[in-house]
């Protein structure tokens, strides 16, 4: 079965759990990694002749618009992963849409062709903030991959679906694709990708892609960061949980990374897509009230699209 794989282009200082320790205004100041990180993820795929979507952030695509360039010429498919790596439910609807608009536009203009595919920063769509799809569908994305079906401090709508699912509201439709997780014990556990793949052992992952594969009939989706290959990356002052996340186990991301390329078969969405049934199940929103983003009325939404 036919994998996803996707990598978030971001720099070591814009997961939210540095927002406290470095403000936007400092990142032009800062030692910039992303431009060789980037590269060192494209020469390992290429070494396992695997392609990805790379999410990237406007705010990457705007002061290297060369590298844009060069992961597309590589094969890989381009997404938009927001301009300035803000939390959708700080941002609210009218700053989200300026912020989506400006990465889009960016983007779009270093490659001379649309995207796509959007993932918010830190996977922030939730509950309260499903009105932002209607701004993604307002945008023309296709497809999200920012809600993941898990209980977490920072994010996550537990129970919501753990595979692609079509969702229709007045605005128009998009393909959710959530980030993978394993059903056990009556939950949703978050297994492939990013301080998960770090923390856990390699086996845990191995496991888990083939139990998605095979017990539940799905492709996988694997999420990382060029940053967590990134061993010497400068440590920031952040607070100890997002030191724990951000700096544990990076050594172990690249060998456990070049062995989940032996061992499984990757593409980029758009492709992993193309294989998966037609049959989607499409879920539809009734016209409710609407602000002037359009945005159907949250509670109703989610309670029609929430899973069993
Ligand atoms: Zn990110």
């Amino acid at each position: 079965m036919l994998n996803a794989l996707t990598i978030d282009v971001e720099e070591y200082f814009h997961p939210n759990g540095m927002d406290d320790a470095v403000s936007p205004e400092q990142w032009d100041d800062l030692p910039h990694r992303v431009e060789s990180t980037t590269h060192h993820v494209l020469d390992l795929l290429d070494e396992h002749h695997v392609h990805a979507t790379f999410f990237v952030l406007g705010w990457v695509a705007e002061r290297w618009p060369r590298l844009v360039r060069q992961i597309a010429g590589r094969g890989h498919e381009i997404a938009c992963h927001g301009y300035a790596h803000r939390l959708v439910y700080k941002l609210g609807p009218a700053r989200f849409w300026a912020d989506v608009g400006r990465a889009k536009g960016v983007i779009e203009d270093c490659l001379g062709a649309p995207v796509w595919g959007f993932r918010s920063p830190s996977y922030s769509i939730v509950s309260n903030t499903l009105w932002a799809l209607d701004i993604l569908i307002d945008y023309g994305f296709r497809y999200d991959s920012s809600i993941f079906p898990i209980r977490h401090d920072l994010y996550g709508i537990p129970g919501f679906h753990r595979f692609p699912v079509r969702l229709r509201s007045a605005a128009g439709e998009i393909t959710e694709i959530p980030p993978s997780t394993v059903r056990l014990w009556g939950r949703n556990w978050p297994v492939a990708g990013g301080g998960y793949f770090r923390l856990f052992p390699y086996w845990v992952t191995r496991q888990s892609i083939r139990r998605i594969n095979q017990r539940d009939g799905w492709p996988a989706m694997v999420y990382l960061h060029p940053w967590e290959l990134d061993h010497d990356q400068p440590r920031l002052p952040a607070k100890a949980t997002s030191r724990f996340r951000q700096y544990t186990n990076l050594r172990q991301t690249e060998p456990r990374l070049r062995r989940l390329l032996r061992e499984f078969r990757f593409a980029p969405i758009c492709e992993v897509m193309q294989a998966v049934p037609k049959t989607l199940i499409t879920h539809i929103i009734r016209p409710t009230t609407q602000c002037h983003h359009r945005c159907t009325d949250v509670n109703q939404w989610f309670n029609e699209t929430i899973s069993p």
